[in-house]
């Protein structure tokens, strides 16, 4: 796979990703700020009665509260909807605001919705648990089976939920053939691109109609805030998602927007550099004693190898891989581990490692686990900034871990 990271189909200005990254969505004030301004204000002033009301009206054009807009969540949103090369943005308070309100906002009761099984753990609750609750008909689907997708939209459906690579096991689901039978059964197609972020996979330009990201990962990159966002053609997104977000209160905190726009400057070279480091990661772990499969994108021996190179500029940061010993061996793993801290969080600059089946999949159950290849072994690994021989050292500290604990021979 290359690391290409520019598509010049998305270049409005006729500049390149890295380029628009640092200037697109820009509006300075008139005291002409290098970086962009912080607005950290919950409302507006007025200079008279009359202009505030015909801000409501529409007929004046003013900014009237936070959760309806704000100058640094707009151009995070301008500076998002360049790079994916959408329409519009709308930016939302975490990943699962982006999630929840693009779904909430297109079905209505009696409506149908279509999932693939493999989605990150609060995204399959809102398809099981919470649509249903709704009276919306949710169908789960085994993303790989074109079988199982045939019969599942063979009835008029809303929407699709696709995740791509998914979370935690990293299975890679041919976006523009789901979008196909999905657009027949009338639906709309919304992919949530977290894992492969906007650098490697643009899922509008593979036939999707939405794009949905926790911005709380390689977006904001660091691990210090939350957000999400939801992406979309103009006229859904602000007459179908707009009024939803805005009057159920699912708004960015403007800090959060201006400290994304500064991360979006370094998204290219970070995610870059992370995938060097995840893809020499994954092929070591491959040699290593002790590990019984590994999963990355980037390798050969994934069982959706083709599509990831046909649909992906690049393979991500993100390693998923089973260690012998099941719950016991990959708790020792973890344990040995020094410079890779254990935690649920994912695309961040430090490298962070979880396991599935007692943190973020705990809760679906060990049938579902077993369904989507969880099992009690299964690690997923963030790789980070850190030097890949300092990574490597560290897992090696886990794999001496499994001899010394006797579940892999030396
Ligand atoms: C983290 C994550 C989410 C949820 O995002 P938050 O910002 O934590 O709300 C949704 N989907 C995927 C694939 C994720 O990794």
């Amino acid at each position: 796979m290359t690391d290409k990271t520019e598509n010049p189909a998305h270049t409005s200005s006729g500049w390149r990703t890295a380029t628009r990254l640092l200037h697109a969505g820009v509006e300075r004030t008139p005291y002409g700020e290098t970086s962009e301004a912080l607005f950290l204000t919950s409302g507006f002033v007025y200079d008279n009665a009359e202009q505030a009301a015909a801000t409501f009206t529409g007929d004046a054009v003013h900014y009237q509260y936070s959760r309806f807009g704000n100058p640094t969540v707009d151009a995070l949103q301008r500076r998002l909807a360049d790079l994916e090369g959408a329409e519009a943005c709308i930016a939302t308070a975490t990943g699962m605001g982006a999630v929840s309100s693009a779904l909430l906002a297109q079905v209505r009761a009696g409506d149908r919705v279509v999932a693939s099984r493999a989605l990150f753990g609060s995204c399959h609750w809102i398809i099981a648990s919470l649509l249903p609750q709704y009276g919306v008909e949710t169908v789960f689907v085994d993303g790989g089976d074109p079988d199982a997708w045939g019969e599942a939209l063979s009835k008029p459906t809303a929407a699709v939920l696709i995740e791509s690579p998914s979370n935690p096991m990293l299975d890679v689901l041919d976006i523009a053939a789901v979008s196909e039978r999905a657009h027949a059964a009338g639906a709309i197609v919304i992919v949530d691109n977290a894992f492969a972020s906007p650098v490697y996979q643009k899922p509008l330009e593979l036939g999707a109609d939405v794009v949905v990201y926790s911005c709380t990962k390689h977006i904001d990159g660091q691990g210090r805030v939350l957000g999400g966002a939801i992406l979309g053609k103009a006229e859904w997104i602000n007459e179908v998602v707009l009024p939803f977000t805005r009057n159920t209160g699912n708004a960015l905190s403007p800090f959060n927007a201006w400290v994304m726009l500064k991360s979006l400057e370094t998204l290219p070279l970070r995610v870059d550099a992370m995938t060097r480091n995840a893809a020499a990661v994954a092929d070591w772990l491959a040699e290593a004693p002790g590990i019984v499969s590994v999963r990355y994108p980037g390798r050969a021996d994934h069982p959706q190898y083709e599509i990831a190179k046909r649909q992906m500029s690049g393979s991500g940061s993100l390693v998923a891989f089973e260690v012998a010993g099941g719950r016991k061996g990959a708790f020792a793993f973890l344990d040995a581990l020094q410079v890779i801290l254990i935690s649920n969080n994912l695309g961040d600059a430090r490298s962070l490692a979880t396991h599935p089946a007692t943190t973020t999949h705990m809760k679906i159950g060990p049938e579902e686990r077993a369904r989507l290849g969880i099992s009690d072994g299964a690690i997923r690994l963030s790789v980070g900034l850190e030097d890949s021989a300092d990574l490597i050292d560290d897992l090696a500290r886990g794999v001496a871990a499994l001899k010394s604990g006797g579940f892999a021979a030396g």
